[in-house]
C-alpha cells in the first residue's frame, strides 16, 4: 500500500478578483518542484505556517496536467491487479468536484472522465494486442455516504430505504449488500449513468433538505480481465468528500450537528488512515468509518492519492488551516522574512510496498 498526499490550489473565482490571496506554493529550494504550502498565522499575520505535501499544484494547474501527474501513472498498476483509490478532500467551495467531476468542456473534465477514459483506451488496447484473447470489462458503482448510510445513486431516489444499505464482510472484505453495478462499454455509457446518478443525487439531497456538500460520494470503476480461467479484477475508487469545514461554527441546528458529528468523525478516521498507512503501520485503523471500512483502507493492495483542495482566500483562512493540519505530513513556522533552507523529510514515494496484485483464478468454463 502506498499513499501520496497532494495539494491543489484552486484560482480565483471571477467574483473574488479582489480578494486577499493567502495561500501560495512554495518550493523546498530552488530549481525543485512544489512541496509546500504556505499560509499566514491568523494570530500573527507577520508570522507564516508552512506545510509540506508529496506535491503542490498552484492555481495555474489545469485539469489536464493534475490527471497526467497524479493519477495517469497509476493506470498501468491498475491492470496489474492492483487497486487505485483518489479522495479529494478538503472546505466546500475548494474545488473537490471540479476536480473529481470537472465541467463539461474536453479541457475542463475531471480526473473521473479523464480516468474512464484511460480505462476504456487501455481495455481496448489490451484486448486487440492479444487477439480478443483477452477481455476486458468494466462496471460501475456509485454511492454515497450521507449521516454514515449508505445510499445507492444508480437507483433512483423513490428506491431509497430510509436505513440505506446495510453492510457485510464476506472473506475479509466488505460488501455493500444491494449495492448495483452497471457494466459499462464505452465513455459515452458511462456518462450518461453518471450524469443520471449525479441527478439522483441531487434530487436526493433535495428531499433530505441536505446539501450534496454533507455526503461523500463513491464512484468504483470494476475492471475485470479475462484470459482463458484467468480473472483478475481491481478496482479504480474515486471519492468526492464531504465538505472538511467546522459546520459547527456557522450553524447550529440539531441536523447539522448530527451531520457534522458523521462527517467529523469519517475525515478524522480517514486521516488517521492515511498518517498510518505514509508510516507503513501494521495496524489501519479503517474499520472505525463506513468509508474505510467499505474502501478496506490500507488493506487491499493498492495506491491512495488524497488531494487536498484549497481556496487561496481569507474567508476560508481557519478551515484551510484545519484542513491543512488534517491532511499535511510536516508543519513549521517560519518568519516571513527568512529564507527557507529547510528541506523537508517526503513519505515514500515509491510503490515497492505494494504486496502482491489482485489475481482470481477462477475453475474452467
Ligand atoms: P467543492 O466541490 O469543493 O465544494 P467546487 O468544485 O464546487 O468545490 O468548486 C467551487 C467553485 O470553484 C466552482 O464554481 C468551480 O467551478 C470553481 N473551481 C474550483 N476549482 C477550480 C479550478 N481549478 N479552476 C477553475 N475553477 C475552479
Ligand atoms: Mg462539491
Amino acid at each position: 500500500m502506498s499513499v501520496r498526499v497532494v495539494a491543489r490550489i484552486r484560482p480565483l473565482l471571477e467574483k473574488e478578483l479582489d480578494k486577499d490571496v493567502i495561500v501560495s506554493g512554495d518550493r523546498a529550494q530552488d530549481g525543485k518542484p512544489l512541496t509546500i504550502v504556505k499560509i499566514p498565522n491568523p494570530k500573527n499575520e507577520a508570522e507564516e505556517f508552512s506545510f509540506a505535501f508529496n506535491s503542490v499544484y498552484d492555481r495555474a494547474t489545469t485539469q489536464e496536467e493534475l490527471f497526467t501527474s497524479e493519477v495517469a501513472p497509476h493506470m498501468k498498476a491498475l491492470f496489474q491487479g492492483y487497486d487505485v483509490t483518489i479522495f479529494a478532500y478538503g472546505v466546500t467551495g475548494t474545488g473537490k468536484t471540479h476536480t473529481m467531476r470537472g465541467g463539461l468542456k474536453l479541457a475542463e473534465r475531471g480526473v473521473i472522465p479523464r480516468l474512464l477514459s484511460n480505462v476504456f483506451r487501455r481495455g481496448k488496447k489490451l484486448a486487440k494486442d492479444s487477439n480478443g484473447e483477452t477481455t476486458v470489462e468494466v462496471a460501475l458503482s456509485y454511492y454515497e455516504i450521507y449521516n454514515d448510510k449508505v445510499y445507492d445513486l444508480l437507483e433512483p431516489p423513490e428506491k431509497r430505504t430510509p436505513s440505506g444499505l446495510p453492510l457485510r464482510e464476506k472473506d475479509g472484505k466488505t460488501l455493500v449488500v444491494g449495492l448495483s453495478e452497471r457494466s459499462c462499454g464505452d465513455l459515452k455509457d458511462f456518462e450518461k449513468l453518471y450524469i443520471e446518478a449525479n441527478n439522483n443525487r441531487v434530487t436526493a439531497a433535495t428531499k433530505l433538505n441536505a446539501h450534496s456538500s454533507r455526503s461523500h460520494a463513491i464512484l468504483r470503476v470494476k475492471v475485470t480481465q479475462t484470459t482463458g480461467d484467468m480473472v483478475r479484477e481491481s478496482i479504480a475508487s474515486a471519492i468526492d468528500l464531504a465538505g472538511s469545514e467546522d459546520n459547527r461554527r456557522t450553524d447550529n441546528g440539531k441536523e447539522r450537528l448530527v451531520e457534522s458529528a458523521a462527517i467529523n468523525k469519517s475525515l478524522f478516521v480517514l486521516s488517521q488512515c492515511i498518517d498510518a498507512i505514509s508510516r507503513g503501520d501494521k495496524r489501519i485503523p479503517y474499520r472505525e468509518s463506513k468509508m474505510t471500512r467499505i474502501l478496506s483502507l490500507g488493506q487491499n493492495n493498492g495506491i491512495t492519492i488524497m488531494i487536498l483542495n484549497l481556496a487561496p482566500i481569507r474567508s476560508y483562512h481557519l478551515d484551510t488551516l484545519s484542513s491543512l493540519n488534517v491532511s499535511s505530513r510536516a508543519k513549521r513556522i517560519e518568519v516571513r522574512e527568512i529564507e527557507n533552507e529547510v528541506v523537508f523529510k517526503q513519505p515514500p514515494r515509491s510503490t515497492s510496498g505494494l504486496g502482491g496484485p489482485n489475481v482470481v483464478r477462477q475453475p474452467l468454463r
